[in-house]
């Protein structure tokens, strides 16, 4: 991150860009704090790079915190609906890069309460909504993916309409469709920080979708080494083909195209 970053002239800078069609400076800060992360992590190996991704986490975390915490930000934006016991947004499918699925099925094994969430995680037959949310609560909130995290919508009764496909009698104004900027910038810059030194090393770091991905690799303890190796740890069908721009290199298969 460049130590010019403040978050509140970012967040008026971000209001001004999108008037003028210009880059999110939130979503640059993000992406360039952790493109720089984890290219410090790379040459050291798999283990710096399992490393680098929590730091990557936390490190995102502490953007958007500095981010909320502004009088920009309460001035500037719409309340969100969101809050524990929320979870009709669960009900979609969310893409992760591959180093997070990594990262989060190793943190996953190690926690004392795991049994009976790789129980659910093996029992999952790609239904929805996702696996970890029990009791409307994400249960492996403080792992859950970058896009779970940056994701903010104003009016709850979309979320029902759209990803839990609920037919919403409403009697009042529609349903409004707006999300939150700001973590969305945050987050989202977090993800292509975290994939662009791999590609730019010609390493194969693609979007996967998050629970058939993490089933997959759940119980390789030694998927990030085999990984790290050039090992094909995913199946073909949960790469996300539309997320990253093409790369081949020696542990690179072709990605179609970047969203
Ligand atoms: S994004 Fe929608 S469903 Fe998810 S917590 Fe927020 S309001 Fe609820
Ligand atoms: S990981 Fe957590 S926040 Fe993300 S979809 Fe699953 S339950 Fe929801």
């Amino acid at each position: 991150m460049t130590t010019e970053f403040t978050a509140d002239s970012a967040l008026r800078a971000m209001a001004k860009s999108s008037q003028t069609g210009r880059t999110s400076p939130i979503r640059d800060a993000a992406f360039d704090a952790v493109r720089h992360l984890m290219g410090a992590a790379l040459p050291k190996g798999a283990d710096a790079v399992l490393a680098a991704m929590g730091e990557a986490q936390a490190l995102a975390e502490d953007l958007w915190r500095q981010v909320r915490a502004t009088p920009a930000y309460a001035l500037g934006t719409r309340p969100a609906a969101c809050g524990k016991g929320c979870g009709w947004c669960c009900h979609q499918r969310v893409g992760a890069t591959a180093i997070e699925v990594l990262y989060i099925a190793d943190a996953l094994r190690k926690r004392p309460d795991a049994a009976p969430l790789l129980d659910r995680l093996e029992a999952w037959n790609g239904g929805r909504p996702c696996v970890f949310l029990v009791d409307n609560a994400c249960a492996i909130y403080d792992l859950r993916p970058f896009k779970c995290r940056g994701l903010y919508q104003v009016d709850a009764r979309w979320c029902m309409s759209t990803y839990a496909k609920l037919d919403v009698p409403w009697f009042g104004p529609a349903p409004s469709h707006d999300y939150l900027m700001p973590p969305k910038d945050v987050f989202d810059g977090a993800v292509f920080g975290l994939a662009q030194p791999f590609h730019v090393a010609g390493r194969d770091c693609p979007g996967v979708d998050f629970i058939p991905a993490l089933k997959a690799v759940i119980r390789q303890p030694d998927a990030v080494q085999r990984w790290w190796r050039g090992d094909a740890v995913f199946p073909a069908e949960v790469r996300l083909h539309d997320w990253f721009p093409p790369v081949k290199g020696k542990t690179g298969k072709t990605v179609k195209k970047r969203r």
